[in-house]
């Protein structure tokens, strides 16, 4: 079956994808927890932060501006909203798939749970 999010980008498993470009896929998670949730991967597989090489930076600065694409056009800016990576098990990380949650249309707390 290989990597989840590798499947989503090769359009083998279908997902609501709301950008795309050449550096990275953005699509709706399926299990949201704020009216707006979106998933931005980049095209290449990197499993966490904790694999990244000073090669990939350029990959995941259009990470990020892939995610302010996303955060701009879903309407989020005014408002605010936040970007959210988890790396490994204590963090919740459950595709080993490098991601960035972008999450808005609601209020957020800090401390995070
Ligand atoms: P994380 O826990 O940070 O690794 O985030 C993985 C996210 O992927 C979770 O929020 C899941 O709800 C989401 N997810 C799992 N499977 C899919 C899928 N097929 N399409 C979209 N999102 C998914």
């Amino acid at each position: 079956m290989g990597c989840l999010f590798c499947n989503i980008l090769e359009k083998k498993i279908p997902a609501s994808i709301v950008y795309e470009d050449e550096h990275a896929v953005a699509f709706r998670d399926v299990r949201p927890i704020a009216p707006t949730h979106v998933l931005v991967v980049p095209r290449k597989h990197i499993a966490g932060i904790r694999d990244l090489s000073a090669a990939d930076a350029t990959t995941i600065g259009q990470v990020f501006l892939a995610a302010r694409q996303v955060a701009k056009q879903e309407g989020l800016e005014e408002h605010g909203y936040r970007l959210v990576v988890n790396d490994g098990d204590a963090a919740g990380q459950t595709v080993h798939h490098i991601h960035v949650h972008v999450l808005g249309g609601r209020d957020f707390t800090w401390p995070p749970g």
